[in-house]
């Protein structure tokens, strides 16, 4: 579970925009105008570094206004393995969905849909870092699948935004079916020969890279996302020796062949647009 360990560069990224009139950058530490921000797409102006966003606020990046029809919406865990954690003071998984849901707009850590991007169609699931750490447990793969199943149906492109610290603890062995799930659904769409684009944002890790996040025919980041599967000191400690500074990050994946652009926010519906058609 990468994203309960702060590793030294995480530490330095992990913060969500904060309600005010201003915010600290996580990357320069500028102080910078909130409404300048919300221009700028939630993008630092200083410095480029790109604040967490909401699954809701990804999708209308990219899609043409209004065309996005959310599917499957109602769909939210039932806590299948009654997990309670030791000790009585400690919430129970149940009693936390419950608060999170109350707290957002959303009932599940992915919204998925079908939508337009300069009128092509496409079908798209988004994950939302902010339910759970996006994490993956049976209702994101169960969202995932039926979208990929409506794709293969339908013969459309489809699209994944990955923000997720990787597979939801509290579901245990029923989170990690999910890789295989996930991946065998994309094994079967591909059969059909339309593209699976998939999207990398910040932070990527775990189950989730370990499984569809990376089976994109096309492989998209955000500048400065980290992506992994474990986190850099687990790796550190475990392999005994010392990993590069910029270790995990979309540039230096981008330097070694495992992703194939890294696309800054406000290009990435002009990126995306020109892949359909381009794949149509
Ligand atoms: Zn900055």
């Amino acid at each position: 579970m990468a994203w309960f360990k702060k590793d030294k560069a995480a530490a330095g990224k992990k913060v969500k925009v904060p309600e005010g009139l201003w915010v600290k950058c996580n990357s320069c530490k500028e102080i910078i105008y909130r409404k300048e921000v919300d221009r700028n797409l939630k993008v630092c102006p200083k410095c480029n570094y790109h604040f967490r966003i909401s699954a809701r606020e990804r999708i209308s990046l990219f899609v043409d206004e209004g065309s996005f029809i959310e599917i499957d919406s109602g769909l939210s865990s039932n806590d299948p393995l009654e997990f309670n954690p030791e000790g009585s003071d400690q919430v129970s998984y149940k009693d936390k969905l419950k608060a999170v849901r109350n707290s957002s707009s959303i009932k599940e850590a992915a919204i998925s849909g079908s939508a337009k991007i300069d009128g092509q169609p496409v079908i798209i699931i988004v994950l939302d870092f902010a339910f759970f750490g996006g994490s993956m447990g049976s209702v994101v793969g169960e969202k995932f699948v039926r979208a990929v199943e409506k794709a293969e149906k339908e013969g459309l492109p489809f699209m994944s935004v990955a923000s997720s610290g990787g597979a939801r603890m509290q579901e245990g062995i029923i989170s990690l079916i999910q890789m295989a799930k996930t991946s065998g659904a994309i094994a079967k769409f591909k059969q059909v020969g339309r593209p699976y684009i998939s999207i990398l944002a910040d932070p990527t890790f775990g189950g989730v890279s370990a499984s569809f996040a990376m089976l994109g025919d096309i492989i998209i980041a955000e500048p400065k996302s980290l992506i992994g599967f474990a986190g850099k000191r687990v790796i550190e400690q475990t392999i005994n020796q010392q990993l590069p500074d910029n270790f995990q990050t979309a540039e230096f994946l981008l330097a070694h062949g495992m992703i194939d652009i890294i696309v800054p926010r406000k290009e990435l519906k002009k990126t995306i647009s020109t892949i359909l058609s381009l794949t149509a």
